[in-house]
């Protein structure tokens, strides 16, 4: 079923839902089963898979001398949306990428997606890879997220890359794209973002999941910009509970987002990262709280391959 129809059929009840990592190539499914079983007693309609791009690395060829090569360090995506959607019964959402395709690749993946069942995409751009400072479009694929949604809803309208085909079957894909409730780290300004964010519902996109964000009233001032601006999809607030204390720098030098000074001091008093965990897990359940009584379609975390934590907050929640 698509989010949007999940989120109609709820009726104004929050949903729960969450986004998980593929495991490092060289790993089984079976941790990823694991930390999936303890949170399907609180009953997500979809789980959302991320999708990494190539990586450059060097092996060493011996002789003194590095061999340049691309990777992919966490494959599968769609292999995994196709496996938990088989074992939960739930319905599954494969992030794709502008970043290291190009548009047949794409177009590739979204029939497989097609034949499998899979009615949801999440449209990204993706970032720049490790060695680049800025995001460079791959040749012969999307520049922006906004291009890969314009992709998606043509194949909704039964049109193709090439048409050289016959029959034109029409698929009929949900499209998540992503919103910046503290603006994306490239933009300009908050204004500019949004003008983007609503490019890409023109282009067909059907909702919105946010950045993680740790104050509240930074989501509930971007859903009134965003509605303002003539956005007029849900818009899924997307909640990290922050986990180590590495994150104080980690999450603004990586997401450019600002993290409020009284979660900031309860960090820093923590002994140990246990301690964190858990002060991460008290924040991300009275943000939870507040934002179920402000009547939002779904509680999204990010889980980060570990569930732990997020199954005590949805235990709280749900
Ligand atoms: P876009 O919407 O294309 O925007 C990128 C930048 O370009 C913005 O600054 C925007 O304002 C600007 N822009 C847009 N259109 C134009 C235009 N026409 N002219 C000039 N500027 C423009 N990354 C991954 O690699 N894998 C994942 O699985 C993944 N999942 C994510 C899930 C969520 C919910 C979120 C919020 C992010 C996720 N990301 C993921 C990160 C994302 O790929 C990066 O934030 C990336 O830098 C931007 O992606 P986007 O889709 O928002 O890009």
């Amino acid at each position: 079923m698509k989010i949007t129809e999940h989120i109609k059929k709820a009726n104004n009840k929050t949903l729960f839902s969450f986004e998980i990592i593929p495991p490092k190539k060289g790993n089984n499914i079976q941790e990823l089963y694991d930390n999936i079983d303890s949170l399907m007693e609180f009953k997500p309609p979809f789980i959302d898979v991320t999708t990494s791009r190539e990586e450059l690395i060097y092996v060493d060829k011996g002789n003194g001398l590095l061999d340049r090569r691309t990777t992919r360090t966490r494959p599968g995506t769609l292999g995994i949306c196709a496996a938990i959607k088989h074992k939960y019964d739930v319905d599954t959402v494969p992030h794709v990428l502008c970043g290291g395709f190009t548009k047949e690749e794409t177009e590739y993946l979204l029939v497989d997606c097609d034949y499998l069942g899979i009615q949801n995409v999440m449209a990204l751009r993706g970032d720049a890879m490790g060695h680049q400072k800025y995001f460079e479009a791959t040749k012969g694929g999307h520049p922006f997220a906004k291009d890969l949604v314009s992709q998606i809803n043509d194949l909704n309208s039964g049109k193709y890359l090439h048409d050289v085909i016959e029959t034109n079957h029409k698929s009929d894909f949900c499209i998540g794209v992503a919103g910046y409730p503290e603006k994306h780290l490239e933009s300009p300004s908050l204004q500019t973002d949004l003008k983007h964010l609503k490019e890409k519902v023109d282009a067909g996109a059907d909702y919105v999941v946010t950045q993680m964000f740790f104050d509240n009233q930074k989501y509930f001032e971007f859903v009134k910009a965003a509605k303002e601006a003539g956005i007029n999809v849900p818009i899924i607030p997307g909640i990290k509970p922050i986990a180590v204390k590495r994150h104080l720098q980690l999450l603004p030098q990586v997401f450019r987002i600002d993290l409020p000074e009284t979660l900031i001091s309860s960090v820093k008093s923590c002994k140990t990262n246990k301690d964190v965990r858990q002060v991460g897990v008290e924040w991300a359940i009275q943000q939870s709280k507040e934002l179920l009584a402000a009547g939002v379609p779904v509680l999204h975390y990010y889980s980060m391959g570990k569930s732990d934590n997020i199954g005590k907050i949805a235990s709280a929640i749900f």
